[in-house]
């Protein structure tokens, strides 16, 4: 039994798979094997002369693997969002939050590119953008898109994306919307307490996000220009935009390196080690992008004065490895580049300090000053 009441803020760390034991390193290892099989199924398949999870998928009346694993992604974010519910479910925010994770994966993530394709339709992601969803600015990816559809991820990514987070921060996205961020609130919510708060954690993050963000550019940049001389130019083209896998190229390196093993077997592989948000917090482009638009828009956490009494309930439940606290005792509003607006601080905090808020900055949020990362 939890006797500090504090929905499982104690029994966070008593239990092995929770807490980095032998059984968080089990289950760790086995999301590990997955994603590895997932993405390399075809080369293991020269090994051990079948493809597990196609044969299963084909078994079970899937097209392919890929299928198998939007469903399965499916079933543990509805496992994983009942659990949530179970704990957090007593906020109409996480209410709300959750039924649309599940809902927006479920429908556009899952439904929708299984269905239109038995029609003869495209197989379209309503609800991923570029820069996460890269390959949707490559030049022969919005050929092959129905015009409506080329239209609006164009639109969505460079407009309608960033718009939103300078009214609401990037939570509307990395908190509602992205099938990365909901399975981190869901299946992964067991594990956030595991986020690093270090100061080096913190420094890696500002190093590495901006990278990667700086990557998709440069591959997008070069895989358009590819498209239009990489014809006259095949040395180019081929390091560019070659297509096959020993051709290492940018565009087949970035799929790789970032599409499957930053994003698959690291960021959800190591959710019982390293916590739930290590994709959306150390590589995600969408996330840097996102962050950067909400530096200056309107969506802060604000501090009621005088209020906080050091409990450090909220940074220990901050997915994303934000001090929390340190602003609370400092009776200080804050935006954070990195904060995704699950809104955990505030549910757990004891004393109702903080408050996740749009509106307008006033006088008093205009007077941030620079906070030293506390390093516990
Ligand atoms: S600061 Fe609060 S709202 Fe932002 S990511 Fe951390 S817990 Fe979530
Ligand atoms: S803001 Fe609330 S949860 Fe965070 S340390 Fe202060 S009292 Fe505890």
């Amino acid at each position: 039994m939890d006797l500090q009441g504090q929905n499982g803020l104690v029994s966070t760390y008593r239990q092995s798979w929770r807490n980095r034991g032998l059984a968080g390193v089990l289950v760790s290892a086995l999301l590990v094997t997955f994603y590895l099989v997932l993405y390399f199924e075809d080369k293991l398949e020269k090994v051990i002369h079948m493809r597990p999870l196609t044969d299963f998928a084909t078994s079970v009346g899937l097209r392919n693997r890929w299928y198998l694993y939007g469903l399965l992604y499916c079933v543990l974010m509805i496992v994983g969002g009942a659990l949530y519910l179970r704990k957090h479910g007593n906020s109409r925010y996480n209410q709300l939050r959750i039924a649309t994770n599940v809902t927006v994966q479920v429908l556009f993530g899952f439904l929708l590119p299984f269905i239109m394709p038995l029609f003869n339709g495209p197989e379209l992601y309503v609800s991923y953008f570029w820069p996460l969803k890269y390959d949707y600015f490559y030049p022969h990816t919005l050929q092959d898109l129905p015009l409506y559809f080329a239209a609006y991820t164009v639109l969505g990514s460079l407009l309608l994306a960033p718009i939103m987070a300078y009214f609401f921060g990037k939570r509307w996205y990395c908190s509602w919307v992205c099938g990365c961020g909901a399975l981190a609130n869901t299946f992964g919510d067991p594990w956030r307490h595991l986020t690093s708060k270090s100061t080096r954690a913190w420094r890696f993050e500002k190093w590495s996000i901006y990278l990667v963000l700086g990557l998709v550019l440069l591959t997008t940049a070069l895989v358009g220009m590819d498209f239009l001389v990489g014809a006259q130019h095949p040395t180019f083209h081929r390091l560019v935009a070659g297509e096959h896998w020993d051709d290492w190229s940018l565009k087949y390196l970035y799929g790789l390196v970032v599409g499957a093993i930053l994003a698959g077997v690291v960021g959800t592989g190591l959710y019982p080690i390293l916590g739930p948000r290590v994709w959306c917090r150390n590589f995600c482009p969408m996330a840097a992008f996102l962050g950067l638009v909400g530096k200056f828009g309107r969506f802060r956490i604000r501090v009621k004065p005088g209020m906080c009494i050091s409990c450090g309930n909220c940074s220990t439940y901050c997915e994303m490895g934000i001090d929390v606290r340190s602003y609370a005792q400092s009776d200080q509003s804050f935006t954070r580049a990195s904060c995704v607006g699950c809104g955990m601080c505030a549910h757990v905090c004891p004393r109702g300090v903080l408050k996740l808020s749009n509106a307008p900055r006033g006088q008093a949020d205009k007077k941030r000053q620079g906070l030293t990362v506390v390093d516990f």
